[in-house]
């Protein structure tokens, strides 16, 4: 089943391993999840607008506010126009009146809640991502090369390496879970402290007394450790080197 996935995560794994410059650090699963992101927001405006069965769906689900945001930025605006015409219309159906008032706006909130909680984007991605977070650990698993790349790995994100963490735990034996946690649980510690590190220096740099110390790479501490702990989710991180 995660055969599919297996290209694509080793690529992001390489491509991080390879960014080993100074400043903001991409986490492997970011690039994975950003990929995903950009692919659906393609489709959606594209090739997948005018599809009956993913029109009922974008129509139930919405959007989040991220990815509503982005499709704006696509410059399809008839296409969205479209997308959202159907969508409101399907959002006025369930503004039902009929003779029991306090019967229609209690499942009126009911399914207005599920859309507006909902998005079409964040759950068609969420199910790859998925996948592509267990292929990582199935490779873990059997492929000695990819734990070269795991260990070659700056850092993950908080949010991605939990996510790692409890797939391996879900594929891996308690005996290879422990090993894999020795390696890439300890470069991940390791890191944190280093933010820390990083982050106690830019705090020290204000006081005065430790005002003409050098910032030995800790000026952009905060954006980094924003990153850490947002993943690509942070705007402009990777600008901010
Ligand atoms: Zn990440
Ligand atoms: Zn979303």
């Amino acid at each position: 089943m995660e055969q599919i996935y297996t290209i694509p995560v080793n690529e992001a794994f390489e491509a991080s391993a390879a960014d080993s410059g100074e400043g903001v650090h991409v986490c492997p699963f970011c690039r994975l999840y950003k990929k995903l992101e950009c692919d659906e927001t393609e489709l959606i405006l594209g090739a997948s607008m005018m599809e009956p069965d993913t029109r009922l769906k974008t129509n139930a689900q919405g959007f989040c506010p991220t990815h509503l945001e982005q499709l704006f930025t696509m410059g399809k605006r008839l296409p969205l126009a479209l997308m959202l015409e159907s969508h409101l219309e399907h959002i006025s159906e369930q503004m039902k009146f009929g003779m029991f008032a306090a019967k229609s706006g209690a499942a009126a909130s009911k399914s207005l809640r599920s859309i507006s909680d909902g998005c079409y984007i964040c759950s068609r991605i969420e199910h790859n991502f998925n996948l592509m977070i267990e292929t990582a650990a199935l490779l873990w698993q059997c492929d000695t090369a990819f734990r070269d790349k795991t260990a070659a790995q700056h850092h993950f994100c908080l949010d991605h390496f939990t996510r790692f963490l409890a797939a391996a735990q879900v594929r891996l034996s308690k005996r290879e879970f422990a090993e894999f946690y020795k390696s890439v649980g300890a470069a991940e510690a390791e890191y944190i402290a280093s933010l820390k590190d990083d982050v106690s220096r830019f705090c020290k740099k204000f006081d005065y007394r430790y005002a003409d110390e050098p910032w030995e790479g800790a000026k952009d501490a905060p954006e980094r450790t924003a990153y850490f702990l947002s993943g690509d989710k942070v705007p402009d991180a990777k600008d901010k080197k």
